[in-house]
């Protein structure tokens, strides 16, 4: 890996780049994404993710870009950052799941009194509640068994994608209080004692995944 990275970069610096180019290389958008209805039973690659131009498809080019080794150095890296990226994307539950709301984009709701879209509370603010993100991933990955590495490392990353379009059903939309006809959801500490959990044991899984992946050298 030291290989593709410039001396002094850390992957974690690196790892919001996809989102920064999104707008100058529009034909990026769709790849950090799989729309899933709520109302499916599960991912439809055919379905789902047509012309292979979704998270999932481009998670499995990037993955064999990574580990060719004729590839150019340049082409390993560009692999290397959008899946730093992108695994983490798929593991967050709205990123795989939809309900005629962009994936919680369109739909709003107040999260302790703040007003804002489902999508950003389960992309920033559930995590940014959970303390300082180094100290969280430390304490997170020291909680991370040799049996779970072994059984979250195997798997398709259409599984991954499954699991979190579950998460999605269940907990993300599953839990949310029932609100009168065009009212705002409100959500507190029931939702979010219900959703850290799964927030955590993506981010475990999403780091476990990541690992295995290049560790896969050529
Ligand atoms: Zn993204």
């Amino acid at each position: 890996m030291s290989a593709t990275l410039r001396p002094r970069e850390a992957i974690a610096a690196l790892a919001s780049w996809p989102d920064e180019i999104r707008l100058r290389r529009k034909d990026t958008e769709p790849w950090h994404f799989v729309n899933i209805e709520i109302t499916r039973s599960g991912l439809d690659m055919t379905r789902d993710c047509s012309h292979n131009n979704c998270v999932v498809a481009k998670i499995t080019d990037f993955r064999k870009l990574w580990r060719d080794g004729n590839a150019s150095r340049r082409a390993r890296r560009e692999a290397l950052l959008f899946l730093v990226h992108f695994v983490g994307d798929l593991h967050e539950p709205l990123h795989c799941a939809d309900n005629h709301d962009r994936g919680g984009n369109n739909l709003h709701v107040a999260f302790f009194g703040e007003v804002m879209t489902l999508h950003k509370v389960w992309d920033a603010d559930l995590l940014n509640r959970l303390g300082a993100e180094d100290a969280l991933f430390r304490t997170l990955s020291r909680a991370i068994t040799p049996d779970k590495r072994t059984e979250w490392s195997a798997g398709t990353i259409e599984d991954w994608a499954g699991e979190s379009f579950r998460a999605a059903k269940d907990v993300v939309y599953g839990d949310l209080p029932d609100t009168p006809h065009g009212g705002i959801p409100q959500l507190g500490e029931a939702y979010e004692r219900a959703a850290d959990p799964v927030v955590e044991q993506q981010i475990e899984k999403a780091g476990v995944r990541l690992a295995a992946i290049l560790n896969e050298t050529p």
